[in-house]
């Protein structure tokens, strides 16, 4: 009988040392291992860039909690991508992503392997008749799918794109980054692989980077597993300690960065100086009821922008609110434990600025750390009332 999610994040990967007994399996904190004679290694253990325990504990358990046969932890959440895209396609494929992909993503594949030959176009994948479109022009050899998006937060329907990209031939990868395994299993709803920016929800703590890759083809394994160990991007073994031990706690943390966004998105709906709220686990977002057949809960994320009233415009108010709060702390990056002010057009989006993902200069970001509510909602309105 297949376990619990939160089982399987405590347990899974995590059996206590066979030498001490030690409870949480140690950090080999090693880039080499002895060898038994020429070619003698215990349990497989060669070199730190091919293997190491504390990184196979992390990826054991990562597979685990997406439904997979086979994870890949990186040191960081593009190293991941880069290797899944290097591994799978070829010069002259054709990749087809949201057009509101996270722009690291769009600049990884925009401009670094386009210029090994791998094309590119971007749609709205909200738009069922311009994916299928966008796809049909290829060779599409995969559809790279981000939801809930970063930062606009849409929804695209996992099923559904999965359908179209099988249709074609191609691999349809979604990034769930901003859901996490715990409230979205894209695997189970078709998707061939899932990359993570772990740097974010599952680390859960600031205080890791890493990205993973998790699948079940077999085939697509041993080539991902190939440039994860001759290219080299792998993940420290601190850094997948780290990672391993966040990940436990993951489920009681989106449970309340879930709680906590929910009761503030509804707050900002309330205030006058909002133009519009974004958040899937609002009624009025256009896919609420997509979110909630694909996803447990909505997530920590919200966006917001401010409207152009005759004292301030939209743009200057979403640029002081980032700046005034004191609880939220104006930093890149989502995820944490602690809640986090971002002002995506300088900030996490800089580098798509003027391209066809730009974001709204009148938009911040929030991310819902696990704090009280109440101090949370009092430093927003705090900075509100400065407006
Ligand atoms: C942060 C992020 C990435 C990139 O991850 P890094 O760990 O910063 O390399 C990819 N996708 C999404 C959705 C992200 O938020």
């Amino acid at each position: 009988m297949s376990q619990g999610f939160n089982t399987r994040a405590v347990h899974a990967g995590q059996e206590p040392d066979a030498t001490t007994g030690a409870v949480v399996p140690p950090l080999y904190q090693t880039s080499t291992f002895a060898q038994d004679g020429i070619g003698k290694l215990r349990n497989g253990y060669e070199y730190g860039r091919g293997t190491n325990p504390t990184r196979d504990s992390l990826q054991e358990q990562l597979a685990a909690l997406e439904g997979g046969t086979h994870a890949f932890s990186f040191a960081s959440g593009l190293a991941a991508e880069d290797a899944l895209i290097r591994a799978l396609l070829a010069p002259g494929d054709h990749i087809v992503m949201g057009n509101d992909v996270y722009g690291g993503t769009y600049r990884l594949i925009n401009r670094v392997l386009a210029a090994w030959g791998i094309s590119n176009a971007a749609v709205d994948m909200a738009d069922d008749d311009a994916l299928a479109a966008a796809v049909a022009a290829g060779p599409t050899k995969m559809v790279w799918v981000e939801t809930p998006s970063n930062p606009m937060m849409k929804i695209t329907d996992i099923a559904a794109a999965a359908a179209v990209a099988h249709a074609a031939g191609a691999l349809l990868v979604v990034d769930n980054t901003f859901a996490s395994p715990y409230l979205q299993n894209p695997l189970a709803l078709g998707a061939d692989v899932v990359v993570h920016s772990t740097t974010k929800y599952i680390g859960g703590h600031s205080d890791a980077s890493g990205g993973a890759i998790v699948l079940s083809d077999d085939a697509m394994a041993e080539k991902i597993g190939f440039i994860q160990f001759a290219v080299g991007a792998v993940s420290a073994p601190m850094e997948a300690w780290l990672t391993t031990r966040g990940l436990k706690t993951l489920g009681v943390r989106m449970d309340r960065h879930s709680d906590n966004a929910q009761i503030i998105a509804e707050w900002l709906q309330s205030r006058p100086e909002v133009e519009r709220v974004l958040y899937p686990g609002l009624p009025d977002h256009p896919r609420h009821e997509l979110a909630a057949r694909q996803m447990t809960k909505f997530g920590g994320m919200i966006s917001v922008q401010f409207k152009d009233r005759p004292t301030i415009s939209g743009e200057a108010a979403a640029r002081k609110v980032a700046e005034s709060t004191r609880v939220f702390t104006l930093a890149e990056s989502l995820g944490g434990i602690e809640s986090l002010m971002n002002y995506p057009s300088e900030m996490t989006h800089a580098s798509v600025k003027g391209t066809e993902l730009e974001v709204p200069e009148n938009l911040i970001r929030l991310s819902v750390g696990i704090e009280d509510v109440e101090d949370l909602i009092a430093d927003l309105e705090q900075a509100l009332n400065k407006l």
